[in-house]
């Protein structure tokens, strides 16, 4: 049996406290969705606002596989005709193959919210269903509080469907508006829903009971074929329901067919794409996707799921694109070291001496303050530093970090590092919105010249907290930094009654680890990941001169990405021929991706490297 899957992260979802998606984010995450296989989306309510209008203008210039845009909106107004309506109107101008149409089904809504007749109410689904069938649009007909209207009054509730039903809905989609009920009552009223009609049926769960995922599989047992929610269950309140949990639940345990098993392995990646977008955090614990979700502690779960993949997880982490992980920390054994260091793809023999080393390392700074549980690019460093062979990237000399308290107030933060790279030693200053990110700053600045793939790692997630409350100002403090390349993140720690050594510590962990090979993006990668201008949007020239060369980029977008490729181009004076080109080069690449951009890149570094000086150290 084909299960639909039907996603409002979009519009239901955007619903979530926090959450605000731009045209282009939305624009994004449905090319997203389609690829995922999600069959239909929907994408907003035109009538309620200009962007959600704009959003069905632009989504036609997408190629989409197989998804089905779809608009919502909800049926006529009481006492008006259904051409007269405005809602009903935006709905066809948005020119959607299909649309979906809320109704009311709970009699107390109808007298008290709407302040109509139960018969008007009747009339206002008909009319609004027929109206738009007649304009050649597939019908979603979304019964609003179907399971409270149902227990209100059950013969009620089926008019309003049947209305909707005669009138052509494609499906009747019975909505958990408030989220209360639980899957015994679903799993009831779905088939005695299914005796009443023959039309297909769907679900719109919420999740405020936390029963939106159960109650969705349950009414797909009692004869359901359309499930609506959201990635990562985004929605108002507690949220909707999550397809993220949905769809391998149905697929891999219930042996329903919804996308294929390619598609089905993309899930993680959708669910922390669409997280990005929505700029929060990926709960790491969510089921299926979450960081966490196969992240293993205890040795004796390690032991066994080294012997048996299926000894302590319910699924195969790679069927929905998630890996297994081991979790390092004091309690760890040998094994669960020897585990962490197979899962990074280096060689550490369970015995070895450098097991011990890395074992009694973790347990020393965990005994200082440290954690390694959430900071595994810091582990990942470790086991490699016991490496004979292992390089460090570059060393810090010695940092000054200076705060000042202006006189209007604003609080002004310098730093000036001494960085060693090889034979060289780099001395640079900048200023910060605080002295962490003018540390961060400055460490970048000397590095970029030799790694021009740091310009790419930012900065996640900052977080400080102090470890033993009574000692106050005084207390040892652990810092817990994520970064990401766009490709990939990591965590990393630093800990020191001193915050910003302990700062220090997870940044230049941070960038080393950025540095490593498999993670630091190549020449190549660094070219591919500079945006694509969209060329939907009216482009704003801006000019960027380099002394008395001036280049002008299409837009600010680019701006971006050019003035850090001029970082890099300050560094070599003068600006040869070939540096030349590669910055018109660059300018024109950035419509078009020059197949010389990498060489050129490349050229830039190893000038930049010739040109610096070393600052002699006294
Ligand atoms: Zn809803």
């Amino acid at each position: 049996m084909k299960i639909i899957l039907y996603d409002t992260t979009l519009r239901d979802g955007a619903q979530r406290e926090g959450i605000s998606f731009s045209v282009d984010d939305k624009l994004k995450i449905t090319r997203r969705l389609d690829r995922l296989g999600i069959h239909y989306i929907e994408g907003g309510w035109p009538d309620s606002n200009p962007k959600d209008m704009a959003f069905f203008e632009r989504v036609t210039e997408l190629r989409l596989r197989q998804a089905v845009v779809t608009a919502f909106g909800s049926t006529r107004r009481a006492g008006i005709a259904v051409e007269e309506d405005t809602n009903i109107r935006a709905l066809v101008a948005a020119r959607t193959p299909a649309v979906a149409v809320f109704g009311k089904s709970w009699d107390l809504h109808v007298r008290h919210v709407l302040n109509t007749t139960l018969d008007e109410n009747l009339h206002m689904i008909a009319d609004s269903v027929r109206y738009l069938k007649d304009r050649g649009r597939e019908v979603i007909y979304d019964a609003e509080h179907f399971f409270d209207g149902y227990q209100a009054n059950p013969a009620y509730a089926l008019q309003t469907l049947a209305a909707a039903a005669e009138a052509g809905a494609d499906v009747l989609v019975l909505c958990d508006t408030n989220g209360g009920s639980l899957p015994a009552t679903v799993a009831d009223v779905v088939a005695a829903v299914r005796r009443a009609t023959a039309i297909p049926l769907g679900i719109h769960a919420h999740n405020d009971g936390e029963m939106a995922v159960a109650n969705s599989l349950i009414a797909v047992e009692a004869g359901i074929v359309h499930i609506q929610g959201t990635i990562n269950g985004y929605g108002e309140r507690c949220g909707n329901a999550n397809l993220c949990s949905i769809i391998p639940a149905l697929q891999l345990k219930m042996g329903l067919d919804c996308i294929t098993a390619e598609q089905l392995r993309t899930l993680t990646e959708t669910a922390r794409y669409v997280s990005e977008i929505a700029n929060l955090n990926l709960y790491p614990h969510q089921p299926y996707v979450g960081h966490s979700a196969f992240a293993h502690k205890g040795g004796m779960h390690v032991n066994a799921l080294v012997k048996c993949g299926e000894s302590y997880q319910h699924i195969d982490p790679a069927l929905v694109g998630n890996r297994p992980r081991v979790v390092v920390s004091e309690l760890s054994g040998k094994s669960n070291i020897a585990c962490k260091a197979q899962e990074f793809g280096l060689e550490l023999a369970e015995g070895s001496e450098r097991a011990r080393q890395v074992l009694q390392r973790i347990k020393e700074l965990e005994n200082r303050g440290f954690q390694f549980e959430g900071a595994e690019g810091s582990v990942e460093l470790l086991i490699r530093r016991t490496h004979a062979d292992y390089v460090s990237p570059f060393e810090l000399l010695d940092f000054h970090v200076l705060v000042r308290n202006r006189h209007n107030g604003n609080m002004a933060a310098e730093a000036t590092v001494k960085v060693r790279v090889g034979e060289q030693v780099i001395h640079t200053a900048a200023d910060g919105n605080g002295p962490v990110n003018a540390l961060d700053v400055a460490v970048r600045k000397a590095l970029l010249p030799f790694y021009p793939g740091l310009a790419h790692v930012h900065l996640v997630d900052y977080k400080v907290r102090a470890l033993d409350g009574e000692a106050g100002t005084a207390a040892q403090t652990r810092v817990l930094i994520t970064s990401t390349n766009g490709r990939r993140t990591w965590s990393t720690v630093g800990c020191s009654p001193n915050i910003l050594e302990a700062s220090w510590q997870a940044l230049s962990d941070s960038l080393e680890y950025a540095l490593l090979p498999g993670v630091t993006l190549a020449d190549e990668e660094v070219f591919a990941s500079l945006p694509i201008p969209e060329r939907i949007a009216p482009p704003e020239p801006t000019t960027i001169c380099l002394g008395n060369r001036c280049i002008e980029v299409p837009d600010l977008r680019s701006h971006k990405v050019a003035q850090q490729f001029l970082a890099l181009l300050h560094l070599v004076d003068p600006l040869e021929e070939r540096i030349q080109e590669g910055v018109t080069s660059l300018n024109e690449r950035l419509y078009r991706f020059s197949p010389q951009g990498p060489e050129i890149l490349r050229a830039v570094r190893d000038r930049a490297r010739k040109r610096l000086r070393p600052v002699q150290s006294r």
